[in-house]
This record gives structure tokens, C-alpha cells and sequence, in this order.
């Protein structure tokens, strides 16, 4: 386990893993923004305009099955009309998920620059989740939790608290989370290899 890797850029054998999390092939992976302590993804941020054209706001996706599983329950729960709830009424929280929209923006904008992509007009101002009033998926806050650390998107620091008993950050569940010998869907190459090759190949 001393090996295992920190880096944000997407591996090989991590898109593999990916696909694998998914049952789909992925495409555009830009990062891994978020690891098991095993190494494994949790998450992909993906480029904000797809490589068939289609701008796509949501950056950072779960993809862990386990946590998408554990947060599909609490979203089952309701928690995310309460939330929306307490946003009308708590202007500390509704502050913080507003301050968490425009960490939000600056991050597809990190990503897409990563990316090499010129700015997706289409998508401008719109982030994920339901943000900045909002809440209606709490996989994109917590997705985008994971990626920047706690402190920044409150209510997707919230939603991990509330799933700290199937998942926390020190669990590695990796294991039986998906079926490690299934075929991988055949994948497409991260936009950071391919951007890689482009360059050598110039
Ligand atoms: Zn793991």
C-alpha cells in the first residue's frame, strides 16, 4: 500500500478502473481528483465540453460504488428538499453554498484549461447540484467535496458526514465494490494522454 499513487493525472490502468466503477466506458476523464487510500478513483472530473461537442457542467462525478450507493440512500431519505429548506432560512448556509458555486466555476475553468479547451459559452455561470440556491444531487457536492477538500462545499462535507458509516476516507471497500475481473468496456483515452500523444506526435 506505500505505493500507492497520489497523482491527479489519469493513469491507464485508472480509466480502466473507471470503466469498470461504471459498467461504462468513460471519455473525456481530465483528472482523478479524489483517491481510495488504496489508490483506486473516486471521482473523474471531466472536460466541460465532451469530445462530441456537448458542453457538460457536471466536472467532478462519483464513481466509486460504494459511496454512489451510500449517497443515492441519503438523497432516497429526502435530505436534499431539508437542505433546500434550510437554504431559504440559514443565510450562513446559503452563503457558503453560494461561495461553494463560485469555487465550483473556478475549478471547470481549472479543468478546462487542463484540458486544453476553449471557453463553453453554453455552460457559463450554470455549475452542478443545484448550486448556488439549491440543492437537487447531492453526488455532484459530494463529488466536488472530495476533489477540493473540506471547508468549501459545506453541504457536501455534510452529506459525507452522514454516510460515515458505510464510507470515510480511512475505508478502503475497493474490494467487493465492483467485479475486478469483467471484461473493461472498451475506453477512450483521457484528454491528457491524448493531448500528450498530440504533442509528441508534432
Ligand atoms: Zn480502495
Amino acid at each position: 500500500m506505500n505505493s500507492a499513487p497520489t497523482t491527479r493525472v489519469p493513469r491507464p490502468e485508472d480509466l480502466s478502473t473507471l470503466s469498470l466503477q461504471l459498467g461504462r466506458p468513460v471519455r473525456d476523464v481530465v483528472e482523478i481528483p479524489a483517491r481510495c487510500r488504496c489508490g483506486n478513483p473516486l471521482a473523474a472530473a471531466t472536460a466541460p465540453r465532451l469530445s462530441s461537442g456537448i458542453p457538460f457542467p457536471t466536472t467532478f462525478y462519483l464513481t466509486h460504488p460504494t459511496l454512489t450507493a451510500a449517497v443515492s440512500r441519503v438523497e432516497a431519505a429526502g435530505v436534499m428538499a431539508e437542505m433546500s429548506q434550510r437554504l431559504q432560512h440559514d443565510d450562513a448556509l446559503a452563503a457558503a453554498h453560494t461561495r461553494a458555486h463560485h469555487n465550483y466555476l473556478a475549478e471547470r475553468e481549472r479543468i478546462r484549461e487542463l484540458a486544453g479547451l476553449a471557453a463553453v459559452d453554453e455552460i457559463a455561470g450554470v455549475s452542478a447540484g443545484g448550486m448556488p440556491d439549491r440543492v437537487k444531487c447531492l453526488h455532484a457536492l459530494t463529488g466536488h467535496a472530495l476533489a477540493v477538500g473540506p471547508g468549501v462545499n459545506v453541504l457536501g462535507d455534510e452529506t459525507l458526514q452522514r454516510i460515515s458509516d458505510e464510507w470515510t476516507p480511512q475505508m478502503c471497500t475497493c474490494e467487493s465494490a465492483w467485479d475486478h475481473t469483467a471484461e473493461v468496456p472498451s475506453q477512450d483515452l483521457s484528454r491528457h494522454v491524448r493531448r500528450l500523444q498530440n504533442k509528441e506526435a508534432s
